[in-house]
């Protein structure tokens, strides 16, 4: 199996690559902020927490946003891989994941930070709020998601940085572009043994 995390601060194009990567390589998409999304839809238990957070433009507590994932990630035989998406997002959850994954008899093998300016963000999240509606993308919310990121999400790439398991891809290149420069990544993950990282 090979497992990818992807990460980035909101605006960054997270959803939208990790689908074309699961695409690609035939992998298992699980993203937290859908989970939520569908959970808060159907009125949920988990879905009436995550409305207390994510309209605020806070993190859900580590506790309900593992638990859920946990309840989603049933291992199917033959799987080439998983995805996650948006998901570690605090150094916690980045240990209990190592410990899901170590349970299952699997490992995270790379974990993809994309990144872009802050401009950039905020002009990406006001095209996506004109077009989808996201509650959670008005500006003042938006900008305290990318607080959030900072705060808690830097954590998460120093730790995966510091085993040589993270990657940092520009997104501010057209998408094609930023798709191949993940595809080069990747195909070395594939290829490569645990311990040693590569720049650039
Ligand atoms: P974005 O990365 O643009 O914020 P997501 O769809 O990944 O969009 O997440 C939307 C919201 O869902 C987050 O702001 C947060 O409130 C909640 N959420 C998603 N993933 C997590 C997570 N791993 N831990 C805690 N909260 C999460």
């Amino acid at each position: 199996m090979f497992n990818l995390v992807v990460i980035g601060p909101p605006g960054t194009g997270k959803g939208t690559h990790s689908q074309m990567i699961t695409g690609e390589y035939g992998l298992v998409h699980l993203s937290t902020g859908d989970m939520f999304r569908e959970h808060i839809k159907m009125n949920t238990a988990t879905g009436l927490v995550a409305r207390r957070y994510i309209p605020r433009g806070e993190l859900v507590p580590d506790r309900i946003t593992c638990r859920m994932l946990y309840r989603h990630t049933f291992i199917p035989e033959n799987i080439r891989g998983l995805l996650f998406d948006g998901f570690p997002r605090t150094l916690n959850q980045a240990l209990l994941l190592d410990k899901m994954m170590t349970h299952r008899d699997t490992r995270i093998n790379l974990v993809i930070g994309l990144q872009a300016s802050k401009k950039d963000l905020m002009e990406r999240i006001k095209q996506r709020e004109s077009r989808r509606h996201r509650p959670d993308d008005a500006l003042l919310v938006a900008r305290r998601r990318m607080e959030v990121y900072e705060e808690k999400t830097s954590a998460v790439m120093d730790y995966y940085r510091a085993q040589g398991r993270y990657e940092e891809v520009s997104s501010a290149a057209p998408r094609k572009d930023v798709f191949r420069c993940i595809q080069r990544i990747i195909h070395h993950y594939m290829n490569k043994k645990p311990t040693t990282g590569i720049s650039g």
